[in-house]
């Protein structure tokens, strides 16, 4: 079938709210349940009506960016100083398109500034003050830094600072925030054109030093889409990310290596655990199949298959293709 014929049988959709620890007792979690499943039916529902991968993707990491249950937006961690900075970034299958932001604290939708490199600009990745310059000179929404910050953040990073540990956000050394808010955000379509895109948004890790940039502003890392191959979306310890190169990897088990999406999510993982990471991530590879493999305790996810139906999960109580 040609790729450019709309069938609406190709839609897939997936995104995550981060991959971490959760103590056995944590409870439900029905807040994030809730938030995952009303955004992915949003996202699946803009598939439907003929919107294309890249908008399915934008439209979810935004609003999961002002959800205050993730690491990303409105409640993402706090760096040493605690300020949040902020990465994005967003990655477009059909001519490897890609804009990424890293360590903003004033773009109201860093996911949004992400695209708007990508269409708007030259380049595909920008920093800080350059980056929140751009945001200003392209008229996107600017906020106070304070805007993002919640109380639950503030002290995860005096916990943090106590044990002297730089911290997955979801980490807790306190059991009784573990129903607290969950991690980074991220999202993978497949459009009726067969499409793939894939976006990432997050706050990083707790006290991490300031300036330190993590995996999901990354493209090849924490963030790829190529529609040869797949979509991907990481979380998890995004230095072991980067080093194990992983989008760029699970592309290269599957063109060159000959690979299925499954085994290249699995050995690219085994990967990041090599190299010292825990996490996870979500994928959709050309074909429709899709991955969310995790090598940590939980990763909060949720994705429509070729029913449409939205299912959600944050144990293992699913395989990892789906
Ligand atoms: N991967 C993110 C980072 O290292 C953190 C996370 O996924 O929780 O910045």
């Amino acid at each position: 079938m040609s790729a450019d014929r709309a069938d609406p049988a190709r839609i897939r959709f997936a995104l995550h709210g981060g991959a971490g620890e959760l103590p056995d007792d944590a409870g439900p979690q029905d807040a994030q349940r809730t938030a995952l499943h009303d955004i992915a039916s949003a996202a699946v529902a803009l598939l439907q009506a003929g919107g294309s991968a890249l908008d399915a993707v934008t439209l979810a990491v935004e609003r999961l960016e002002q959800c205050p249950l993730f690491n990303a937006g409105v409640g993402a961690v706090l760096n040493r100083d605690g300020l949040p900075e902020l990465d994005a970034a967003i990655a477009r299958g059909e001519d490897r398109g890609t804009g990424a932001v890293a360590g903003v604290s004033r773009v109201a939708s860093p996911i949004r500034l992400a695209r708007a490199v990508m269409e708007r600009s030259p380049h595909v990745l920008f920093s800080a003050d350059g980056a929140e310059a751009l945001a200003r000179e392209l008229g996107l929404p600017m906020v106070d830094p304070q805007a993002f910050v919640i109380p639950l953040r503030l002290e995860q990073l005096a916990a943090a600072k106590r044990s002297g540990s730089i911290a997955l956000d979801h980490v807790d050394d306190d059991a009784s925030a573990a129903d607290a808010a969950f991690g980074t955000v991220g999202a993978v379509a497949r459009d009726r054109r067969g499409h793939l895109a894939a976006a990432t948004s997050t706050g990083g890790l707790t006290n991490k030093l300031p300036g330190r940039i993590g995996d999901t502003a990354v493209f090849g890392a924490g963030t790829f889409a190529d529609d040869s191959s797949c979509a991907v979306s990481c979380t998890g310890t995004g230095e072991a990310f980067i080093r194990a190169a992983f989008g760029q990897a699970v592309h290269g088990r599957m063109i060159w290596g000959g690979q299925s999406l499954a085994d290249a999510c699995r050995d690219s993982l085994a990967e990041v655990r090599r190299l010292g990471g825990v996490g996870g991530c979500i994928a959709i590879d050309r074909d429709g199949t899709i991955c969310l493999p995790f090598n940590s305790g939980v990763l909060f996810r949720a994705w429509a298959a070729a029913d449409a139906v939205i299912q959600l999960a944050i144990r293992r109580e699913t395989p990892a293709e789906v």
